[in-house]
């Protein structure tokens, strides 16, 4: 059965106000008020983003959709875990600063920021799913617990995994540190003969991971977190990873973790995507002004998390005339397979009926 996937048609230029609006617009006609009950405490899933990138999806572009959430008198909450690597969004305080900077605060939304994965990202819940990779998943105790979730995802490539999108925001975002780990686990990246030993690699590794000789790099694989900064950072192209197997594995597991993410909120739970700002890299990298790799697009909402993506991911190729594995000059990781498997094991449907909004909303 297909599922009924909402668009309407948005950029960047629009305008912060107008785009909140657009998605508000959204959450009415795809009638989503009927995933969220009074009293339901509910997350709202954001990236607050890394510190220095100006790229993600900012906090008044959500105003609409919390406003929805208040009106219906849940308990609603932003929500983002920190992250592996070490920077501003590392452990809750850094992160709810950081949150707070960006705009995602109790003054700036009217609902306030709460690491779901406690003080350092290791409050988890284990939570059973059949999958192919994992038999238990590590989610935040904040997302296990609440009884619904809006999910808001900010559409853009991956290093490691080709597409971070909805399914990439409920299996990584919502995972504690252990649970991350168990997803990157399945990377391992390697170095090649082209290194130059030039040391880049090292000053950005995040685990104290590499260490240097005279001739080249080499990783511990030991401490490694499988974060692939120093793939991102060196411009040798000397880091090398076994993509067509890995990445493969490290999907999978992303979409059973979105699985773990989303027992027990059946029908309970609203996914937006925004596909705008297109970026080769996700809004993890601290980089400003990272250019997009294909025009803007618009809001799509499903109440179904795999329609929800693969209509993105059907959209921005489209319109860009050939794969994402092609923007994104890698051609070897196939962003496709998280769709694919999140729709064997059972968390939505790849067949999807586009639906267009196209009430106008005035710029304000
Ligand atoms: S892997 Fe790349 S960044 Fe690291 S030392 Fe070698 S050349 Fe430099
Ligand atoms: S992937 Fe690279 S940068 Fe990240 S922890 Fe491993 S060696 Fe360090």
């Amino acid at each position: 059965m297909s599922s009924d996937v909402y668009i309407i048609k948005a950029s960047r230029e629009d305008g912060q106000k107008v785009l909140s609006e657009k998605a508000r617009t959204l959450f009415k006609a795809g009638g989503f008020a009927d995933c969220f009950k009074e009293n339901d405490l509910t997350a709202v899933k954001v990236h607050v983003g890394e510190d220095g990138n100006n790229t993600y999806i900012t906090a008044p572009c959500i105003k609409g959709l919390v406003d929805e959430l208040l009106e219906l008198r849940t308990k609603p909450f932003v929500t983002d875990t920190t992250t592996l690597y070490v920077g501003r969004r590392h452990n809750a305080i850094d992160h709810a600063v950081l949150a707070a900077e960006h705009g995602f605060s109790l003054e700036e939304l009217g609902i306030p920021f709460i690491a779901p994965d406690g003080l350092s990202g290791t409050s988890a819940e284990a939570i059973p799913v059949n999958g192919e990779i994992n038999k238990e998943v590590f989610i935040a105790h904040g997302i296990a617990r609440c009884r619904s979730i809006l999910s808001v995802a900010h559409f853009t490539g991956h290093v490691a995994s080709g597409l971070g999108a909805t399914l990439k925001t409920l299996g990584m975002g919502c995972a504690s540190k252990h649970g991350k780990m168990q997803q990157h686990a399945a990377l391992t990246l390697n170095i090649g003969d082209d290194c130059t030993s030039c040391g880049v690699c090292s000053d950005y590794c995040p685990a104290d991971a590499i260490t240097l000789d005279d001739v080249k790099a080499h990783i511990d694989q030991d401490k490694c977190i499988g974060c692939a900064e120093c793939m991102a950072m060196c411009r040798f192209g000397a880091v090398g990873c076994n993509w067509g197997l890995e990445t493969e594995v490290m999907q999978k597991s992303i979409a059973e973790h979105a699985q773990g993410v989303l027992k027990g909120k059946e029908n309970r739970a609203a996914f937006f995507n925004f596909v705008m700002s297109v970026t080769k890299e996700c809004d993890c990298f601290g980089t400003p002004d990272m250019p997009s790799i294909v025009e803007d697009i618009g809001i799509v909402a499903s109440a179904d998390p795999v329609a929800v993506d693969a209509a993105a991911l059907d959209l921005v190729e489209d319109k860009a005339g050939c794969e994402l594995g092609q923007l994104l000059g890698n051609n070897e990781i196939d962003p496709r397979c998280q769709i694919v498997h999140a729709e064997r094991i059972g968390v939505g449907s790849r067949d999807y009926q586009l639906v267009e909004i196209d009430q106008q909303v005035k710029q304000i």
